[in-house]
């Protein structure tokens, strides 16, 4: 390893949107930011099982962005190769995690069973891992190796969500500046109800920026609250049940909080809501538990009850007979369940019942991927596959895409300008190869960085 420079190795995270893994060597030792499962449409048959391409005894500490499974879901694995520093990362980022965690582990040895596979990682690892994280507070600058500081920003992407400025001291490097590179992690939306803004970059050398839709501008997120209304308004109105295949981690909460605002309002007709994912409902407890972190647009924590993700009607289903009873209610209602793309878990019973139904509706709201059932349904299938059974679609399909949890192009085109000096290079990670090639060239039209895209295991010496 050089011992006079900086060199940056890009280990996960490039050839898709999942995987995030980045590794900076320093003066001082070594420091991963973040450590991402591959998520496919399968997990066995993804990359998860190849050697990390370095020695996890040889990194001295990680830096974790926020509790997302393609950012976090490697760390297990990492310790029981051998990894034992510290894992820095926010408060809510490291409460967040854990959960996140737990249930990556619990679908993951479930789909090993399936294909007959060995277990990633075991309980006693992920124990392990829990043990190494340390929670740090944003805008708080830290030193954990000798003249390297580090800070964590806030991302406005899901709760304790940041991108990290890693600074090495000029001293180290014998050159008359401190050396700053920012990693991104995932860069939220504008003005998402229940989150602070992204914080802007204070000045950077280097950025790692995301790309996921470098290629697009979102409607703005203000429309999606109509959108809404209109869809839950049209399928209880002719008594059939929406189902809402949500992500637990952010998009649930984000979609609660409108349904309380709606319910408030008396814009659509109170009926039962049951949210049917443990995860979500667990993660809901940590919500609550960091209110202090969320920033609402309306004077929620000034209600009677101040909690923001409960309303009556209300129903968290978490036990699986609590679950299954939701078949027992014939009133028209909203079920809210994972997965988001139902591509597994409690939507899918859900599914089967209520698609062949042409007075109900499922209102997709997230990306969904290739392969997918929520794919299949967003692309007009009038049948799909289900636990080995064709279904078929009468149910009314219907995406709303202002709740994408991703700026757009011009939100990352704004956040790439520091508030003091200019970036000199900015590799674009976590992003389709198309839409990372097309976001290259919109960038450049403004910006005089070098822009480079780099290549899966490709190391830069920085300087
Ligand atoms: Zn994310």
């Amino acid at each position: 390893m050089n011992k006079g420079g900086v060199q940056l190795s890009f280990y996960g995270g490039v050839k898709g949107v999942t995987g995030s893994c980045y590794l900076l060597h320093t003066p001082s030792g070594n420091i991963l930011i973040d450590c991402g499962l591959y998520q496919g449409k399968q997990f066995c048959s993804t990359d998860n099982y190849q050697e990390f391409d370095f020695a996890p005894s040889s990194i001295d500490l990680v830096l974790l962005t926020h509790a997302h499974l393609d950012h976090c879901g490697r760390l297990p694995l990492l310790v029981k190769k051998g990894f034992s520093g510290p894992i820095y990362s926010t408060n809510p980022t490291k409460s967040l995690a854990n959960l996140v965690m737990e249930d990556g582990m619990r679908v993951m040895h479930e789909e090993s069973q399936r294909c007959q596979q060995a277990h990633l990682y075991e309980v006693a690892d992920l124990e392990q891992t829990k043990s190494q994280m340390k929670g740090v507070g944003y805008h708080t600058q830290f030193e954990p190796i000798q003249g390297v500081r580090i800070r964590f920003s806030n991302a406005g992407h899901i709760l304790g969500s940041s991108f990290v400025a890693v600074e090495v001291d000029k001293h180290l490097l014998e050159r008359e500046d401190d050396f700053r590179i920012v990693f991104s992690g995932d860069i939220g939306n504008d003005d998402i109800p229940i989150l602070p803004d992204t914080d802007p970059i204070i000045s950077a050398n280097i950025v790692v920026c995301e790309s996921t839709y470098g290629d697009r501008d979102h409607v703005p997120t203000m429309e999606r609250g109509k959108e809404l209304v209109s869809m839950i308004v049209k399928i209880l109105g002719r008594k059939g049940t929406l189902l809402i295949p949500a992500f637990s981690i952010e998009r649930t909460q984000e979609l609660l909080y409108e349904i309380d605002e709606l319910f408030d309002k008396q814009l659509v007709p109170q009926v039962p809501i049951y949210l049917d994912s443990p995860l979500a409902i667990r993660a809901n407890e940590r919500y609550r538990h960091f209110k202090q972190y969320l920033q609402f647009d309306r004077a929620i924590l000034s209600s009677p009850d101040q909690d923001f993700f409960s309303f009556p009607g209300l129903k968290e289903t978490l036990p699986k007979d609590s679950s299954m009873a939701i078949n027992n209610d014939t009133r028209p209602k909203i079920i809210i369940a994972g997965s988001g793309m139902m591509s597994g878990g409690r939507i899918m019973h859900h599914a089967k019942r209520y698609l062949p139904d042409e007075k109900s509706g499922v209102l997709l709201i997230g990306y969904q991927a290739e392969g997918t059932i929520g794919r299949q349904l967003q692309e007009g299938a009038k049948a799909v596959t289900i636990h080995g059974e064709s279904i078929e679609v009468h149910a009314e399909v219907r995406k709303i895409d202002a709740f994408s949890a991703h700026g757009d192009r011009a939100k990352l085109r704004r956040w790439l300008k520091p508030d003091i000096g200019e970036v000199e290079t900015i590799f674009l990670v976590h992003g389709e190869q198309s839409v990372k090639k097309v976001f290259k060239d919109f960038l450049s039209q403004t910006s005089h960085a070098n822009i480079a895209i780099p290549k899966l295991g490709e190391s830069v010496q920085l300087i």
